[in-house]
């Protein structure tokens, strides 16, 4: 079965302003979720108006990863 997705991955949206190469000056971000890692999510900013990126950001968030992928548990009996 896959993971359901949660409301409150797509809802979050950070308010960040980061300056845009394309654009020359600093514009709304939109923050995407590249990875799932062990160690936490990849995050990238791309620019809300041409959709540069802009920069990554990556958190020590852990339980999606174990939440998401089973751990595997050798639980099988053969009874
Ligand atoms: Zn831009």
């Amino acid at each position: 079965m896959l993971a359901m997705a949660e409301p409150d991955a797509f809802g979050e949206f950070e308010a960040t302003s980061l300056f845009c190469p394309r654009c020359r000056r600093a514009t709304p971000t939109r923050k995407k979720l590249l990875l799932v890692l062990p160690t936490g999510h990849k995050y990238d900013y791309v620019c809300g108006e041409c959709g540069t990126p802009v920069g990554g950001k990556s958190d020590n968030d852990s339980r999606d990863f174990y939440r998401t992928i089973r751990p595997q548990v050798p639980t099988r009996k053969s009874s």
